[in-house]
């Protein structure tokens, strides 16, 4: 498999004020072609030790990327010093040249009005392979090296990814023999990572087939099974079967490969999965919630968009609440108490009738750290959701879960199985 190495530059990157953006979009890009990524190198401004990162990249990578500093600006090297390391000459490339005159004067702009350095965006190194940037104004390049390509890509995340899809893709297929990997991603909600772990383990998978990586957040994991060789293509099929019976209700696995129809990073944030599955099917949404203290329904409004599916949200803390505004009965509070999956059905149905919603979800449970007895002990939650079907009949479910861990990982946890319910009534139920 070819390898590569990214050098990422911008002292605004280094310094800690702007987040990278093309490390992790081209690293995906490579996952998913082939390609594995050896390093991800975010390099300042500074003419020496991008010298340094360059000579390093290609002699160690088959494919080595270069994105920024191909701009107007002092601070842009890269041309310059891509010169000295491969020993050749910078010109400017008259195509790109007419193509910034051009866009100038469209702009009103006389020749004269224009500054020297604005051209200083045309550079390009003697022999590359120049890339016409598709979206602005800096071309790309491609540098044939010992090991194989060198690609210098602008800066600016929205015509590196243009340039990158556009132009370079076809090159590195053109260059590479490659062969993509299959790879299968699931989440797994409201087990220990250390559990998962050992349940995995135990399920015998063949390791020396596939790759596994396993990445834990509070209540959910994600687990990832990445078969490099066409040969170990269907045993995934297998692993799959086997996570299935291991798993059954607690597992759920994403659409395969890393990316979306639209070539981005495909959303794994579980309120994010769960926002696109609810602004799409036209269904409105309630919360009662107790425990979380109003964290389901900022989890959803955190997505634009939200107002297409969220009627409403209720935090029900006290018994007292929980009567009045959802109309939980007084009896039920008493029988079973405020943490239980009566009164978490309760909850569910009454947000649901408050707000006219199609689905409405709840949660009670026992945060701490205080609170909790032997009957009901810190971490008990349950999360409970009420449907009216078709026919106008209202169904109600609660389910149980212990979660490990201090206050906000149980709070973090019981947010994630809430929105989990809404999941599995929307892709399995309906
Ligand atoms: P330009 O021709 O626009 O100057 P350039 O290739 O010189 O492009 P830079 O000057 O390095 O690129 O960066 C231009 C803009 O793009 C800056 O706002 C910068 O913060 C942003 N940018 C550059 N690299 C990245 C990156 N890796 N992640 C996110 N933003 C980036
Ligand atoms: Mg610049």
């Amino acid at each position: 498999m070819p390898n590569a190495i990214l050098c990422i530059t911008g002292s605004e990157l280094t310094r800690g004020e702007t987040k990278d953006l093309n490390g992790p979009f081209l690293a995906t890009r490579f996952s998913e072609m082939g390609i594995r990524v050896d390093e991800i190198l975010l390099v300042p401004d500074e003419p020496a030790l991008l010298d340094n990162a360059i000579r390093k990249s290609i002699a160690r990578a088959d494919v080595a990327v270069l994105s920024g500093g191909l701009g107007p600006t002092a601070d842009d090297h890269t041309v310059a010093v891509l010169g000295g390391v491969f020993n050749r000459k910078v010109l400017r490339h008259p195509e790109a040249q007419d193509r910034m005159r051009a866009r100038a004067l469209a702009r009103g702009l006389t020749e004269e009005s224009i500054p020297t350095n604005f051209y200083k965006q045309a550079e390009v190194i003697e022999g590359a392979h120049v890339l016409l940037n598709p979206v602005g104004l800096a071309p790309g390049m491609i540098v044939t090296t010992e090991r194989g390509l060198l690609v210098v890509l602008p800066g600016v995340p929205r015509e590196m990814q243009a340039m990158f899809t556009e132009l370079v893709v076809p090159a590195i297929q053109d260059r590479f023999r490659l062969t993509p990997p299959r790879i299968l991603r699931g989440k797994i909600l409201g087990i220990g990572e250390s559990w998962a772990e050992g349940r995995i383990q135990g399920l015998e998978i063949d390791f020396k087939t596939v790759e596994y990586g396993i990445s834990a957040k509070p209540g959910e994991l994600l687990v990832k099974f990445i078969s490099h060789a066409p040969t170990g293509h269907a045993y995934l099929d297998h692993v799959k079967a086997l996570l299935l019976k291991e798993f059954a209700g607690e597992i759920f696995f994403l659409p395969e490969g890393l990316t979306d129809a639209s070539g981005a990073a495909m959303e794994v944030e579980h309120s994010r999965i769960v926002h696109n599955l609810l602004a799409s099917s036209g269904l409105k949404l309630a919360t009662a919630e107790s425990c979380t203290g109003g964290a389901i329904a900022k989890s959803l409004t955190d997505h634009a968009g939200s107002s297409a599916y969220l009627v409403g949200a209720i935090v029900a803390y006290s018994n007292e609440a929980k009567e009045r505004l959802l109309r939980v009965p007084g009896e039920l509070l008493e029988r079973h108490g405020s943490v239980s999956a009566e009164v978490c059905e309760a909850m569910a149905r009454g947000a649901l009738e408050l707000f006219s919603a199609d689905i409405a979800i709840s949660v009670t449970g026992i945060a701490g750290p205080g609170g909790g007895s032997e009957e009901k002990p810190v971490g008990l939650v349950f999360t409970g959701l009420a449907a009216r079907r078709p026919g106008g009949e209202v169904t109600t479910t609660a389910i149980r879960n212990t979660f490990g861990g201090q206050r906000e990982m149980v709070r973090q946890a019981a947010t994630v199985k809430a929105l989990d319910l809404v999941r599995e009534e929307l892709t399995i139920c309906r």
